[in-house]
């Protein structure tokens, strides 16, 4: 191991590293560096970089420690220099405390050690003690460091079955007192912990607590070094696809107190708002304070700059003069560290181009920058803030759009819960994120009963075990709907999202019966409130309000920077005229999927496709099918003209058709009264429909080419609307799309059926329209025999929710049973029905795309499973090239982000 450098050294405003060697530094250690490089002051001290912890993996610690000793005694000389504070004080002065911190190329959060206020001995604590005339602040310090010690370097843990001892001492202390909190321990209970906590050390690691900071020091080294192979730490590494050869360096940093008397304070501060994007600097600060005190909520923080603290008094109901007086400002308290601080905060954003958030601390009138990063945000302010900085000159517009993460979009499209009403809310389950947004309402347990109370003004959430199409009107009328069972692509899921409406499916210890829903032994009965989170899949008790988020300027202008930027275009799946043109407000250039059965609910249509399911033959399903045929078309008609010269890709009958039939003897009896049969009649349908595997059964395309004229009944409506809008001047583009494609046979059986009726049509009406004849693939055999399908096929449109269903052998249905548990062991990462699984399924996706195209070089290839507006997936449809992505309309925007980005990170 020759002399090279292996220690980086910053503070005092220079600093031997940048921001650029994150792989030698780690992303904390080059940061600091960072900032020590471009003046600000951090509290000095320094990196020793990731390939040590190689070598201290290949050669071991006494090795690496030999070889790293110079460089660091040098690095601690330079640190006491810049602190004006000295490491193992012989001569009174005061003593540098060190904290030793963990620091990959990838954050690991909490995955690795820490050490703070390392340094401190018995003769220490005594200094800090009188140097800050604040004893217990000392003491307690101690404690905690002997406590950190011997846990994390000297592996003092609870044994099986035992607390741990640490903790044992200090509650037999507080009993003993009759103390309720630790803050009310005096200066001598403080010293008799640190006796027993030494006492502890000795009794379980057979040694003693080493008082003399050096050998502190590289035991703390080389816990963060081992930290790195700790069981955690691997698994958190195999779930991330972080290398094990990249190592952590170990960051060595001077402790910095906010909490040495009236000069001194400490705070967390953003550039800009988080919350609304507003460009104003704003954050909170106590004077006389650790960092925890301004988290942790004991005492209450105040207002950084004084525009913050008025509104906040405001806000409050406080005068100027209470404020001035009990609530000032930094601004107000400490005005040229204020300026320092506003300064300071401005140079870093300027320097990193984002917003920042950032902590610090005064020690006795110094100001210290512990930390800067880049602040998590709000989806609204995450829009303006883009934008504002695009005008501003400090971004450009690609970055405007990276900056983007789509998902947060979500935000600003559904309502969301107000954050103060959600501090009280008691959570009482939690189940599949099916569709996002928040709904708070009483709650029913039939789609009837939401009709119902909905019409008297009511507000109402669905319960039921399952949802099923004939839930539909219920789920229009409800603010959210909540389910027992299913998983992200049931129906439930899929259809909540296409209308925009918030949907927690497959909600833990949930129990749904026809008059009360029971979780957690509570039984809640219709009437009763609950609330829903669709975006995390919380279950609320009672009333949580919500608020509704606006569109603006910002939106739209970041909407026409991702059309500027992208090469795939985005479609919508919408069964209704109204959807499609809620979607192309969203901008949605056409629909890539409408689910004809969907349209076979509303109203009294449910009628006609009951009778055609009990006609006894041909002539008599012919005659039902003739009662739907201008329903359909009144329906394409509506359709095609919302998105009048776009592709609208309409879909054959897909479902099996049990699921048009009633299940109750109640439902069943009308029926039989309504279409004048024998009620046993209906009964003999029904059980005759029933199927063991129903997804694997009589559904799709086999539909279509075992009753063929369902399909010459959908083509024609299709053919006859399309027709009827070009007459009138319209320029309507329908895409016939055949469902559940295994074989080309099976495909070809239907697109003759189609060109046969569409030829006819023509002819009767006197004029043509084009039309394009296509195919979904959804089963894996239809991607391994692609070419051939696409020697017919003019497209493709990949089905990704049965495609992840039969890939995987993942019943969409009951996934929610084992899913969530696989994700918590770590089996899966994500669920593969909402982001796309690129190793495997995406691996028949890619080779029927190849296939596919190979055959025919002008195929038009989409997706229209709900991946098509899951931003990985979306990126993953760029990459193989596809035309467009399809998705519900309110992911619409989302989508076109995610191609936007896909497009330029290329
Ligand atoms: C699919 O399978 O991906 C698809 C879009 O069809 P459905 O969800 O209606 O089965
Ligand atoms: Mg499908």
């Amino acid at each position: 191991m020759e002399g090279k450098k292996r220690v980086y050294k910053f503070g005092g405003k220079t600093a031997d590293g940048n921001s650029t060697m994150k792989n030698l530094l780690g992303g904390k250690g080059a940061n600091l560096a960072e900032m020590g490089l471009i003046g600000i002051p951090v509290p000095a001290g320094f990196t020793i970089t990731t390939e040590v912890c190689t070598e201290y993996n290949l050669y071991g610690k006494d090795a690496v420690v030999q070889t790293i000793k110079e460089q660091v005694e040098e690095a601690v000389k330079a640190t006491e220099l810049t602190m004006g504070a000295k490491f193992n004080p012989t001569d009174g002065s005061f003593p540098l405390l060190l904290s030793v911190r963990s620091g990959a190329r990838a954050s690991m959060p909490g995955m690795m050690n820490t050490v703070l206020n390392l340094g401190m001995n018995d003769e220490t604590v005594k200094i800090i003690a009188e140097k800050s005339g604040n004893a217990k602040f000392a003491y307690d310090s101690y404690r905690r460091f002997i406590h950190m010690y011997g846990d994390v370097v000297m592996g003092v843990e609870a044994e099986e079955g035992h607390h741990n001892p640490f903790e044992v001492i200090l509650d037999e202390l507080k009993a003993a007192k009759g103390y309720k909190i630790d803050t009310e321990l005096t200066v001598e209970d403080l010293k008799t912990l640190v006796e027993g906590y030494k006492a502890v050390i000795r009794e379980h690691a057979g040694v003693d607590f080493p008082t003399n900071p050096w050998d502190q020091l590289w035991g703390s080294v080389c816990a963060v070094f081992d930290s790195w192979n700790t069981e955690r730490a691997i698994l958190y590494r195999r779930m991330e696809n972080i290398p094990s050869e990249w190592g952590t360096a170990v960051n060595v940093q001077a402790m910095v107190y906010g909490n040495m008397g009236d000069s001194s304070a400490t705070g967390v501060c953003f550039s800009r708002d988080a919350a609304t994007g507003e460009d104003q600097f704003n954050g909170e600060y106590l004077i006389n304070a650790q960092g925890e005190d301004v988290v942790s909520g004991v005492r209450t923080p105040l207002e950084i700059t004084t525009i913050g603290s008025k509104r906040w008094a405001e806000r409050n109901g406080t005068s100027e003069g209470d404020r001035v007086k009990n609530f000032p400002s930094l601004e107000e308290v400490m005005p040229s560290l204020y300026q320092e601080l506003n300064v300071t905060q401005q140079k870093l954003e300027d320097h990193y181009k984002d917003m920042q958030d950032m902590e610090f601390t005064i020690q006795e009138g110094k100001l210290w920058m512990l930390q800067t990063r880049n602040g998590k945000r709000t989806g609204a302010a995450m829009v303006k803030m883009a934008v504002d900085m695009l005008e501003q000159g400090l971004i450009d517009e690609k970055t405007a759009i990276l900056r983007q993460e789509p998902n947060k979009l979500d935000e600003l499209l559904h309502p969301v819960f107000d954050q103060d009403a959600l501090v009280s809310a008691k959570e009482i389950s939690k189940g599949l994120p099916a569709s996002p947004g928040a709904a708070t309402g009483q709650v029913v347990f039939s789609a009837d009963a939401a009709e119902k109370w909905a019409a008297d003004g009511k507000k109402v959430i669905l319960v039921r075990r399952e949802t099923s199409p004939e839930d539909l009107k219920g789920m229009y009328a409800a603010e959210g709907i909540l389910t027992e069972r299913g998983g992200m692509t049931s129906h439930a899921a899929v259809v909540a999202r296409g209308m925009g409406k918030c949907c927690i499916s497959s909600a833990a210890g949930l129990v749904v019966s026809k008059t009360s829903m029971t979780v957690g032994g509570v039984v809640y009965k219709e009437g009763d409130f609950i609330s829903l989170n669709g975006t995390t899949g919380i279950v609320y008790e009672g009333k949580v309000d919500t608020m509704t988020a606006t569109l603006d300027g910002d939106f739209a202008k970041l909407m026409e920077l991702a059309e500027k930027n992208t090469r795939m275009y985005v479609r919508t799946n919408a069964d209704t005229p109204d959807d499609a043109k809620a979607a192309r407000e969203f901008g949605a250039k056409g629909i890539g999927l409408c689910r004809t059965e969907h349209m076979f609910f509303e109203g009294d249509r449910i009628w006609a496709i009951r009778e055609m399911i009990l006609a006894e033959d041909l002539a008599g399903r012919k005659n039902a099918l003739a009662k739907l045929l201008p329903i359909q078309r009144e329906d394409f008609y509506g359709i095609l003209e919302a998105m009048d010269g776009f592709g609208v890709t309409i879909r054959l009958l897909d479902p099996p058709l049990h699921e048009f039939t009633p299940n109750d003897a109640a439902s069943q009896v009308e029926m039989a009264e309504r279409l004048g049969v024998d009620v046993e009649l209906v009964k003999a349908k029904v059980e005759s429909l029933h199927e063991f595997n129903p997804m694997l059964g009589h559904r799709g395309c086999r539909l279509g080419n075992t009753y063929p004229e369902i399909t010459e009944m959908q083509a024609r409506a299709i053919i006859e609307a399309a027709c009827d809008l070009k007459a009138k001047g319209f320029n309507p583009k329908p895409e016939i799309m055949v469902p559940l494609i295994g074989t080309m046979q099976e495909f070809k059986m239907q697109e003759d059926i189609i060109r046969e009726v569409a030829a006819a049509v023509f002819a009767e009406k006197g004029l043509e329209v084009d039309y394009l004849v296509g195919t979904m693939i959804e089963i894996p055999r239809a991607c391994l025999t692609a070419d051939k399908i696409a020697e017919h096929a003019e497209f493709f449109s990949f089905g990704t929710n049965d495609l992840t269903q039969m890939g995987f052998g993942y019943s969409r249905d009951d996934a929610g049973k084992f899913l969530p548990i696989y994700i918590e062991k770590g089996i899966l990462k994500h669920d593969p029905f909402q982001v796309l699984d690129q190793e495997g399924i995406g691996q028949l996706v890619e080779m029927a795309c190849e296939k596919g195209k190979a055959a025919r070089p002008s195929l038009k290839i989409g997706i229209c499973g709900e991946h098509g507006g899951e931003p990985s997936s979306v990126e993953f449809c760029h990459r193989v090239g596809m035309e467009y992505v399809s998705c519900s309309p309110f992911r619409v925007p989302i989508a076109r982000l995610a191609a936007a980005q896909a497009a330029i990170r290329e």
